[in-house]
């Protein structure tokens, strides 16, 4: 039985050396997409409930030349665990503003939502990064959104909220991200400099049939109107739904009943048979 543990011990050990070995050439590979270009932005639209325009885009990465795919949320953690994410969160911005541009060209006018890591938060120069880019780009405030998800602001509540404050100082709205999905504090929400709420697709894939999901969201959205925020639905994929969140009072919409994200001459191509 000692060699069976001996055994298990190595298979254990072997196990765990390709798994730090694959973590490795994961690494270097995204290093090597990042300054080669290999990351692409997909962009997927949002919708005003009360006038049924496209409002604003956001932003979803993707890495599409890589043999295995890998999701969005690996990406960042990957990013987040090797100091990856300064350089990938500004190339992100720097393309975002790009592509907001190019989509002005166009004739498309939109405000474009980033998705924000609280590891950006903790940079000292990234709020005068950020204003120097918007001047570059000759950007007024609201052309950009930040995303911050409820449960990376609660990890550090206290340092986060004040790297939050000192980024809306530079004017640029904040909006919280999957709210909902984890453990919330009220009392520490309405301190954030934010001017939307996205409420978290878990409690929306369901609310044509759960009773209580329909309480939750119609409460969230009375709440958050009454604290001065908007509210945005992600995740909507049916009509019904749509329906309902109107109904419901909510502001915006975002799922795969518009669109699922899509790339840059997609979307251009989407707007102009959906949008007259
Ligand atoms: P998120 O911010 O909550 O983004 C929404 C996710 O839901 C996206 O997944 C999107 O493709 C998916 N989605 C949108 N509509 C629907 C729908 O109707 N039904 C279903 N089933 N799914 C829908 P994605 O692109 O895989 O992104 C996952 C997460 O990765 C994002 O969650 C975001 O937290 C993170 N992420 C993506 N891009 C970036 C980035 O550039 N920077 C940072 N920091 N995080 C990012
Ligand atoms: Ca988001
Ligand atoms: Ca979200
Ligand atoms: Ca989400």
């Amino acid at each position: 039985s000692d060699s069976a543990l001996e055994r298990g011990i190595a298979y254990y050990k072997s196990k765990k050396d390709s798994y730090s070995a694959d973590r490795l050439t994961m690494v270097s590979e995204l290093r090597h997409a990042l300054n080669t270009n290999e990351l692409v932005l997909f962009m997927q639209p949002k919708q005003s409930l009360k006038t049924g325009r496209i409002v604003g885009i956001e932003v979803l990465i993707r890495w599409p030349g890589r043999a295995k795919p890998i999701r969005a949320d690996e990406i960042i953690t990957l990013a987040e665990q090797t100091g990856l994410i300064k350089p990938l969160t500004r190339w992100v911005l720097e393309q975002s503003l790009e592509l907001r541009s190019r989509l002005l060209d166009r004739g498309w006018p939109m405000n474009i939502s980033i998705n924000i890591s609280p590891n950006n938060l903790r940079e000292p120069d990234f709020p005068i990064f950020v204003q120097r880019l918007m001047n570059s780009y000759h950007s007024h405030q609201g052309a950009i959104i930040f995303e911050v998800t409820e449960t990376s602001m609660m990890q550090d509540p206290g340092n986060s909220l004040k790297a939050l404050n000192s980024l809306s100082a530079t004017g640029i709205p904040v909006s919280i991200d999957d709210f909902g999905s984890g453990y919330s504090s009220l009392s520490y929400i309405k301190q954030l400099p934010a001017s939307e709420i996205k409420i978290d697709r878990s409690l929306v894939t369901e609310l044509t049939t759960e009773a209580e999901d329909r309480v939750i969201v119609q409460t969230t959205i009375e709440m958050c109107h009454s604290l001065g925020y908007q509210v945005v639905a992600e995740g909507v994929e049916d009509d019904v739904t749509a329906n309902l969140l109107r109904d419901m009072g909510c502001d915006m919409i975002q799922g795969y009943l518009l669109t699922p994200s899509l790339p840059f001459d997609e979307l251009l191509e989407w707007l102009e048979r959906s949008q007259q």
